[in-house]
């Protein structure tokens, strides 16, 4: 057993794949059901990286964690 791979990577930041964040300062978080670019901004949802729950939770008062169900 490799005790390495036990460790959390703190490297590694949890992002929610049905999210994405685009360029905007405000309402930034994006549902990737519902729009894939921002009207606002022009990012795609491709550029752009997936959001983080905790910020996902400011934006989404109905969000929860789907690994926490
Ligand atoms: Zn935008």
């Amino acid at each position: 057993m490799n005790e390495e791979m036990l460790r959390p990577n703190p490297m590694i930041v949890i992002t929610d794949p049905n999210y994405w964040d685009c360029d905007c300062d405000n309402n930034y978080i994006h549902k990737k059901s519902i729009t894939l670019s921002c009207p606002v901004c022009k990012m795609t949802e491709d550029e752009c990286s997936d959001s983080r729950p905790n910020e996902i939770k400011l934006h989404y008062k109905d969000y929860k964690d789907s690994n926490n169900d």
